[in-house]
């Protein structure tokens, strides 16, 4: 089976200002790499269940969000977090793209899957967006999973270079999932520390300093390695961040393009007798368009390689 590449024009309609670096060319600049691929296979979003948004969310934060659209210009729904008209069907057809995917996967009209979205989704908590965010797409699919197709054990790795304290947020006492995170600390968003652990010891938190470079990023994966080998997740997610690049203007890692291949086939290398290769990936940061594309290619690459 393939891979598939879940991704909407939507996504371009999400405005968030001249300068913005989570700006509509992200996804371009993916897309445009990917269709180079010939053996993947291009899927819509479809529509989140309301029971879904409301498993992740607050009923009163879901309501806000979907007043807070503007009819013109743009709206800032906290420092850095913007929206505009056309933001409603992105962050809707964001998280939706994960619910294609897992369908996708369960009905096996594809191995794995690659959500291509923007706004991206793991700073964005129960209760508010932030930090470019406004729905956990990964908590989403996690609730999909559980709810839709009873899974247990659901591991999310997060190797964006920023915290996902909206993951972990809403996560964290979700017996059904692991959350795992490495990132720049001390760093945005704060937290992340290894004392943050989930309600149930369901989160491994790898906080590691400004100029980390391969070497020292590998020999810190190990331990998500051997925590996901001793978790035995039956589905894998990965909230994929590219913005620990070494080009990548907002943050300080030292990662090459490479690296993302290394991190992904490492990863499913460890899991896959697990999962049997159930692996949904969705796109969380990374700011400088070369360095994205290429990181997101290699990605895919080694998603697509996968038995
Ligand atoms: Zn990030």
């Amino acid at each position: 089976m393939k891979t598939a590449i879940v991704t909407s024009d939507t996504s371009e309609n999400h405005l968030t200002g001249d300068g913005h670096p989570e700006q509509p060319k992200r996804v371009r600049s993916i897309i445009n790499v990917l269709k180079k691929k010939k053996d993947l296979i291009w899927e819509k979003p479809s529509i989140v269940p309301e029971k879904i948004l409301k498993l992740t969310h607050t009923e009163d934060y879901i309501q806000n969000l979907k007043n807070s659209f503007p009819q013109k210009g743009i709206k800032f729904l906290d420092g850095d977090t913007v929206v505009s008209p056309g933001s409603k069907e992105a962050v809707f057809d964001a998280a939706g793209s994960t619910i294609r995917a897992i369908d996708g996967i369960e009905n096996k009209r594809f191995k794995n899957a690659f959500c291509v979205v923007r706004p991206p989704g793991h700073h964005a908590e129960k209760n508010k967006a932030m930090g470019f965010c406004c729905l956990s797409n990964a908590g989403i699919a996690t609730n999909y999973l559980i709810d839709k197709y009873n899974y247990k054990k659901i591991a999310c790795v997060d190797f964006d270079v920023h915290w996902g304290n909206g993951n972990y947020n809403v996560l964290y006492d979700n017996k059904r999932s692991l959350y795992i995170s490495t990132h720049q600390y001390p760093f945005y968003p704060g937290g992340g520390t290894e004392n943050d652990k989930g309600k149930y010891n369901n989160s491994l938190n790898i906080p590691l300093p400004a100029g980390t470079n391969s070497e020292q990023y590998f020999n810190a994966y190990d331990r998500v390695i051997d925590r996901l080998i001793d978790y035995k997740p039956d589905f894998l997610i990965f909230s994929a961040g590219f913005d620990a690049h070494k080009n990548d203007p907002l943050a300080q890692f030292e990662l090459s393009s490479e690296d993302f291949y290394e991190i992904t086939k490492r990863t499913l290398k460890a899991t896959n007798k697990f999962t049997n290769g159930k692996v949904l990936s969705v796109l969380e940061g990374g700011y400088d368009l070369n360095a994205l594309a290429e990181s997101a290619f290699n990605h895919v690459k080694a998603l697509s390689e996968t038995e």
